[in-house]
């Protein structure tokens, strides 16, 4: 039921303590994905991957400065910087929500967002100078069974 090697319960278990916010922040959109009835369970967070760091480092401006996740680099894998973590919560679920929608929906910006409204039901907004995603607070409280 693992797609990869990586895909176990070790790869979730937060390696830093902020490591253990991103962690919650996934395992609630997956939670939540799969009360949608999407198959969820081979999807894993690579947090700290070295390609989103490196991306970080290398993008100039603003693209390094909001690059703080991909897919389509491992299988199943959504990768986050270590950095996400100290994202509010409406950022760190928008993200990920986003890139959940790339894996749903392709690789597209615009497809992403349009399967996290037609198969999640949530509406990824962007904000402020670096355009991050963020989910409306209604949404925050859907995913997070609040
Ligand atoms: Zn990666």
């Amino acid at each position: 039921m693992l797609a990869t090697a990586r895909g176990d319960a070790s790869t979730m278990w937060p390696r830093r303590a902020d490591d253990g916010a991103l962690a919650d922040a996934f395992l609630r959109v997956k939670g939540y994905a799969s009360r949608r009835g999407e198959d969820v369970r081979r999807l894993w967070l690579n947090v700290g991957c070295p390609r989103v760091e490196d991306d970080r480092r290398s993008l100039s401006g603003v693209e390094g400065r909001r690059a703080f996740a991909h897919v389509m680099h491992l299988p199943s894998a959504v990768c986050v910087a270590r950095g996400a973590a100290a994202l509010p919560l409406q950022v760190k679920l928008g993200l990920l929500v986003h890139e959940v929608g790339h894996l749903i929906g392709g690789p597209g910006e615009d497809d992403a967002d349009i399967a996290a409204l037609e198969v999640l039901g949530l509406r990824v907004e962007y904000f402020g100078p670096l355009r991050l995603e963020r989910l409306r607070r209604e949404d925050v409280r859907k995913v997070m069974g609040w």
